[in-house]
């Protein structure tokens, strides 16, 4: 492969290292064998602990802008490799290459934005109770972060987790999904050009057996002070269970169950074009994409043929993998079974890993489809009738991340956003992931934000003096 991206070996102690054992990667486009990545176990994993371990007290001991300096470079460099690393990631991850594109931007983005974070870490006096008091609070780096990444934004949730902990001035352990590690080892040689201290970033990778066992020594470990999670709702739970021996910090981005709630009232073309958008991303891949479509009752025919239209020239890949589109077509079989009407739009006849867009109409709410994350190219359509039943009905799930409203009544938009127990809704528009900004969800979504001065937060204690002055 001819990628300057490229690399197959894990990156610990800023040695790479090869093993025996190795796990294959594929492109889900054309099942081709893109690379053989170490299959690591316990002993490599402990070995990435007391790596960062050692990196930490000088990394954190640095000053915030010497750390800050460190991400800009890092991310000039992601900058200047977008194009491989595009490439790269739709080759082993799938989307199309604009999407990958914009993802690698945005990488770029959050890292050089943690970069200047690095010296906004401010402090806070609180007035005394007394003379001669003064009480402090600091915020200080955790230590030790264990990072868990899922398949489907290999770049970007690799410097969402990254980027915050070392900008903090903690060091982390990374293991990447078996899916897609390729990104994940581009992004650790690019830290290395840009001169990160050997330990602060090790990226461990590991196939499906080898995931549960880097979980489970990371929680159990008194020197990982936190574990940082991005997957499903299911494997979170895992892990904060496991966790919970040790009272360990964990930061949750599960599952979600997207409402997409269209007014009569609203735009209806640029309702299908945001829809699309939102729904289609990543084949339907994201936890922030739609999951559940509620129609306001006499506008479901226009926007049912407008997505028609326009899902026609929509660029949509392939699944990650068989398990996926056995999952997509087990659900879509389950909402037929009871009662709904599909609507296949035909582009590239399914073959592979590819799916072709459904469009379901007549779910009953007991169909699977209602509660559980589809990841897949289909939008399920439900009708409503008024405000109070769509925020009831868009609030029935254990779910609570993203969700949208379209309307053309701003007080009906503000009344339905106060309604809803999600961690992030879009109005008239999608986009909801920036740099600056709390990614999050609610309830059984997770817990802790992702991104801004909240984001770096999640990787710092808080410490508290109470000092006598005189
Ligand atoms: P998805 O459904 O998106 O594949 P998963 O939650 O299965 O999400 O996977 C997300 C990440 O969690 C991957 O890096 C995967 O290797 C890892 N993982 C899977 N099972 C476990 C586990 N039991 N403990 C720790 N990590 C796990």
């Amino acid at each position: 492969m001819q990628n300057t991206s490229f690399r197959q070996e894990a990156y610990i102690n800023g040695a790479w290292e090869t093993s025996t054992k190795t796990f294959p990667v594929t492109n889900p486009a054309s099942g081709q064998v893109l690379a053989q990545v170490p299959d690591l176990g316990t002993e490599a994993f402990e070995k990435a602990v007391q790596a960062a371990q050692a990196a930490f007290k000088p990394w954190a001991a640095l000053l915030p802008k010497e750390r800050g300096a460190y991400l800009k470079k890092w991310s000039a460099l992601i900058a200047e490799n977008a194009e491989s690393l595009a490439q790269l990631l739709t080759s082993e991850q799938g989307k199309p290459i604009e999407e990958s594109r914009n993802e690698v931007n945005g990488a770029a983005g959050t890292v050089e934005w943690f970069a200047e974070e690095a010296r906004r870490n401010y402090g806070e006096i609180v007035p005394p109770p007394r003379e001669n008091l003064r009480l402090e609070v600091q915020y200080v780096p955790l230590g030790v972060v264990a990072a868990i990444t899922p398949w489907n934004f290999p770049v970007s949730m690799v410097t969402r987790k990254v980027a915050p902990a070392i900008a903090a001035g903690c060091t982390v352990v990374l293991k990447p999904s078996e899916e897609t590690p390729l990104c994940a080892l581009a992004l650790a040689s690019l830290a290395e050009k840009a001169g990160i201290p050997k330990g602060v970033v090790n990226v461990v990778t590991a196939g499906a057996a080898g995931a549960a066992a880097f979980g489970q020594l990371m929680c159990s470990h008194t020197l990982v002070r936190k574990i940082s999670f991005t997957g499903s709702t299911a494997v979170g739970r895992i892990l904060m269970q496991q966790a919970g021996a040790q009272i360990k910090k964990v930061g949750l981005e599960l599952g979600g169950n997207a409402p997409f709630i269209i007014f009569a009232s609203a735009d209806l073309e640029k309702a299908v074009e945001g829809l699309i958008a939102n729904k289609f991303r990543n084949a339907g891949q994201t936890c922030i994409c739609a999951n559940r479509i509620f129609v306001e009752k006499g506008a479901e025919g226009k926007i049912i043929k407008l997505l028609e239209e326009k899902l026609k020239e929509a660029n949509i890949g392939p699944l990650i993998n068989k398990e996926a589109k056995e999952k997509v077509e087990e659900l879509l079989a389950d909402s037929q079974k009871h009662g709904a009407k599909a609507v296949t739009v035909s582009r590239n006849n399914g073959e592979g890993l590819y799916c072709n867009p459904v469009i379901l109409t007549g779910v009953p709410v007991q169909a699977r489809i209602f509660r559980e994350e589809i990841f897949g190219p289909v939008a399920p359509i439900y009708s409503f009738e008024s405000e109070d039943e769509v925020i009831v009905a868009a609030n029935d799930t254990e779910y609570g991340l993203a969700a949208y409203i379209y309307s053309g009544d701003l007080a009906q938009g503000q009344r339905i956003m106060a309604g809803l127990d999600y961690g992030m809704v879009g109005f008239n528009q999608v986009p909801l992931a920036y740099e600056g900004v709390p990614f999050g969800g609610m309830k059984q979504s997770g817990i802790g934000r992702e991104g801004g001065h909240w984001g770096m937060k999640e990787f710092m204690e808080i410490k508290y003096l109470a000092i006598e002055t005189r």
